[in-house]
């Protein structure tokens, strides 16, 4: 798997759900470079879901994790098929929308903004994109009984202090600067600890909850805010997989199981799930990728010697594939604890790289083949 997700696959996709009668598909406007955003719609209930996928164009496994979902229920509407009972609960218990892809002009050039630049996920407050309008009228329109708001996260985190890498974090974003847990914030809160007990049996303590400081320019704290329950997905990493093929099957279980829950079992008013939520580890920033151990670097002219330097694997898109290359952030490098591989460089020569003042970037071919064989499970 090539974890790049091009608007090709996307508008692909779409055209191959479109012959199946159980998903509506709607045009619901453009991005700032004119691409077209489609809204994917299934279910007769009166129970209306909410997801978007990729408001980050650099996060693309949350998008792998819909589709996964998609093709489930798609392979599944036969009656003949093994699933058919669960879709059809689903189908007149919900109503679910889905945008696969709300910037796709960040993910064709697989960067973090828009195409202006803008972080989407700042901008519920200015709704200056045409990407954020899309959404937040879509929210106006649909009144939403849950929202899910699916992003990658960075292959740093902890599930809490000395913990495993986190596979998979959830967060109730908070509806104030108090972090009050409000009606529509404990529905969140609700949902996220029985998918985070239903996780368990695959990928036990790799599950964390994301910091809930309240930033009201974000989507997920603005619809909390509005009254929406609204949970944020943060697809993590499994140590070697930098495709990140098992969080994308992560996310994949537990939205299948979310929307399994929300058509048999919604939680009704009251509930109140904090202590166990609380109990989630809280995502604490650990890892760097990579430990090079007595390793020799050649920083102009100059040759550095490190007993340990703690090495970030940056992501970046060349022929809509991802190369991952070993770069040291000069200002953040002693926050890192320990690394997801390690290795010792004692005999080698001293590292080339390229630097300035923000970062290190080693070149070296022999490590980068080294570095490219470790980042598939
Ligand atoms: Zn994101």
């Amino acid at each position: 798997m090539n974890k790049y997700f091009s608007n090709n696959q996307s508008i692909q996709f779409i055209e191959f759900l479109k012959s199946f009668s159980d998903f509506k598909i709607s045009p619901i406007g453009y991005s700032e470079n004119h691409s077209p955003i489609l809204l994917i719609q299934f279910g007769r209930g009166d129970y209306p879901v909410l997801m978007w996928s990729q408001m980050h164009g650099n996060e693309p496994t949350t998008t792998y994790g819909v589709k996964y979902l998609l093709e489930w229920i798609a392979v599944n509407s036969l009656s003949s098929s093994e699933n058919y009972r669960d879709i059809q609960t689903i189908m007149s218990n919900i109503q679910v929308s889905i945008i696969l892809q709300l910037n796709p002009d960040g993910a064709l050039l697989y960067q973090r903004e828009n195409f202006n630049g803008i972080d989407l996920n700042r901008d519920a407050q200015s709704l200056s994109q045409a990407e954020s309008q899309i959404l937040y009228q879509l929210h106006q329109q649909q009144a939403p009984a849950l929202a899910c708001n699916l992003h990658d996260q960075r292959t740093v985190f902890a599930a809490g202090v000395g913990g495993y890498p986190a596979a998979i974090s959830f967060l109730a974003p908070a509806a104030d600067k108090q972090r009050n847990v409000t009606p529509a914030r404990a529905i969140a809160m609700h949902y996220i600890v029985e998918m985070s007990n239903h996780l368990n049996q695959f990928v036990p303590e790799r599950i964390s909850r994301y910091s809930d400081s309240f930033n009201r320019h974000c989507f997920g704290d603005t619809f909390t805010k509005l009254g929406t329950p609204t949970i944020l997905f943060e697809a993590g990493f499994v140590p070697g997989d930098y495709q990140r093929y098992t969080a994308a099957q992560l996310i994949y279980r537990s939205l299948k199981f979310l929307l399994k829950t929300a058509s048999t079992s919604p939680p009704t008013s009251g509930t109140d799930d904090t202590e166990q939520y609380r109990l989630i580890p809280e995502n604490k920033v650990e890892y760097a990728d990579l430990l090079l151990k007595n390793v020799k670097v050649k920083i102009n002219d100059e040759v550095r010697h490190y007993q340990k330097l703690y090495v970030l694997l940056k992501e970046q898109m060349i022929n809509q594939k991802i190369f991952f290359l070993p770069t040291v952030d000069q200002s953040d490098d002693f926050v890192y604890k320990k690394a997801h591989f390690t290795i010792d460089c004692s005999h080698r020569n001293p590292l080339e790289s390229i630097s300035n003042q923000n970062f290190i970037q080693i070149l070296d071919a022999d490590l980068s083949q080294f570095i490219q064989s470790h980042l598939t499970v």
